[in-house]
C-alpha cells in the first residue's frame, strides 16, 4: 500500500450531492457539480451526476477531457473564463462556458465558424466581489456583440461572490443578477435557461429562504466534496464532513526539544520560524510535505497529534499527548480543508484511493 494517500468516500460525496440537490430543488434551482477541487476524479463526477446534478463543471479543460475520456456523459461546463489559446479546444470539450469579455465572444464566433459549430455561453456579471464579470451597466454593449455573433448562444447569466473580495451572497446582489438577466432577455427577445447565483456560499441564502426568485442554478463544489462552507466559516450541518482523509506514514519518532538549537535564520521557504518552549517532547515525522499538502489546511483526526511544521517532504507532528507512542510505519489520518484537498489531489506524489463502500 502506497502513502501518502487521499482516501475518497464516494458514498459520502454522493449523499452530500443528494442533499444539496434536494434542498436546491425545493427552490426551483438545479445544481452543477463542481469537480475541480478533486481534480475531476471520475468517480466523484459519476457520484454527482447520479445524485442529480444536471452538469459537471470544472475550471480546467484538462479535467473536462479526463472526465469525458473516463466515459462520463456530462454535460460539461467550463467555469473559468477561457484563455484565448484554449477556445478551439473548449468548443470541442465544453457544452457551456462562462464568458465575461466581448472580445472573447467574437473569438468564439470566429472559431465556431471555422469549425462549423455553435457554442453556448453564460455571461458572468460582477455584483461586487471584483473577480470576473461584466458590470451590470454593460448589458447593451454585450447584446450588440451577441446580435452579430449568431454561432454563440447566450443561455444564461451567472455571478461569483465570496471568491476574491469575500463578498457574501445576499438577496440584494442576487437580485441584481436576476435584474441583469431580465435585461438580457428583453434585449434579445429570448428566455435564459440559466441564472446562476454562485457557489457553496449561496446555500446559506437557500437555507434561510432568502434567495430571490429568478435564480435557478448554483455551481456547488465545496459543500459536496467536504461538507463545509469556508466563506461562512461553518460545517454544513445537514452534510457529511467524512468525505475525504489524507493518510501519511510515520518515518521517525524521537524525543526532541521544542526549540531548535543554534542561531535561527530563515527556513527553507524564506520565513523566520517561531517556537514555543514546551520542553522536551516526543515528535514524529511523516513522509508528506509542502509539495503535496497545505499544512494549514490539515487537521489530525487523532486529538493526540498536533502539527508543528512542514518542509518540502516532511511533516513534523507533536505526539507527546498521544497515549501510545507511535512507531515507524504507523499511519496518521487528517481532515482537509479546500486548499489542502486541492493541493493533495493535484500532487502526483499522493495516491488517490476511491473507497466505494464508504
Ligand atoms: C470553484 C468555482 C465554483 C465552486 O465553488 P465552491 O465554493 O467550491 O462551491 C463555482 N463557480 C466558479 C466559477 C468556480 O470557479
Amino acid at each position: 500500500m502506497a502513502f501518502p494517500r487521499l482516501c475518497v468516500k464516494t458514498s459520502e460525496i454522493f449523499s452530500n450531492a443528494r442533499s444539496v440537490v434536494s434542498l436546491a430543488q425545493k427552490w426551483g434551482i438545479h445544481v452543477f457539480g463542481v469537480t475541480k477541487g478533486i481534480c475531476a476524479l471520475p468517480e466523484v463526477g459519476k457520484a454527482m451526476l447520479e445524485a442529480g446534478c444536471v452538469a459537471l463543471a470544472d475550471s480546467r479543460l484538462k479535467n473536462i477531457r479526463k472526465m469525458r475520456e473516463a466515459g462520463l456523459k456530462g454535460p460539461f461546463v467550463l467555469i473559468r473564463i477561457p484563455m484565448p489559446s484554449e477556445i478551439d479546444e473548449m468548443i470541442d470539450l465544453a457544452d457551456i462556458s462562462l464568458v465575461s469579455m466581448t472580445d472573447t465572444i467574437e473569438l468564439i464566433e470566429r472559431t465556431c465558424e471555422a469549425k462549423g459549430k455553435t457554442h453556448r455561453i453564460v455571461v458572468m456579471v460582477d455584483v461586487g466581489d471584483l473577480r470576473e464579470g461584466i458590470w451590470p451597466t454593460e448589458v447593451e454593449q454585450v447584446v450588440a456583440v451577441l446580435k452579430k455573433t449568431p454561432r454563440v448562444r447566450l443561455v444564461g447569466v451567472g455571478t461569483n461572490v465570496g471568491c476574491t473580495g469575500g463578498v457574501v451572497p445576499t438577496a440584494e446582489n442576487m437580485g441584481l443578477l436576476v435584474k441583469v438577466g431580465s435585461e438580457f432577455e428583453r434585449a434579445l427577445g429570448t428566455q435564459l435557461e440559466i441564472v446562476s447565483g454562485g457557489a457553496t456560499s449561496s446555500l446559506a441564502l437557500l437555507e434561510e429562504g432568502n434567495m430571490p426568485k429568478g435564480v435557478n442554478n448554483l455551481r456547488i463544489g465545496e459543500a459536496i466534496l467536504l461538507g463545509t462552507d469556508t466563506n461562512n466559516n461553518r460545517e454544513i450541518p445537514y452534510l457529511s464532513q467524512k468525505t475525504l482523509r489524507l493518510q501519511a506514514e510515520v518515518v521517525e519518532v524521537r524525543k526532541k526539544p521544542s526549540v531548535p538549537i543554534g542561531k535561527i535564520g530563515v527556513d527553507a521557504f524564506g520565513n523566520v520560524p517561531k517556537f514555543e518552549d514546551r520542553g522536551i517532547r516526543r515528535r514524529a515525522i511523516l513522509a508528506v510535505g509542502k509539495q503535496d499538502i497545505r499544512l494549514e489546511g490539515l487537521t489530525p483526526e487523532d486529538p493526540g497529534v498536533q502539527i508543528l511544521a512542514a518542509s518540502s517532504d516532511h511533516l513534523i507532528v507533536d505526539v507527546e499527548d498521544r497515549e501510545d507512542p507511535p512507531h515507524i510505519g504507523d499511519v496518521f489520518s487528517f481532515k482537509l480543508d479546500y486548499g489542502a484537498m486541492l493541493a493533495a489531489a493535484t500532487s502526483p506524489y499522493v495516491q488517490v484511493v476511491v473507497d466505494e463502500q464508504g
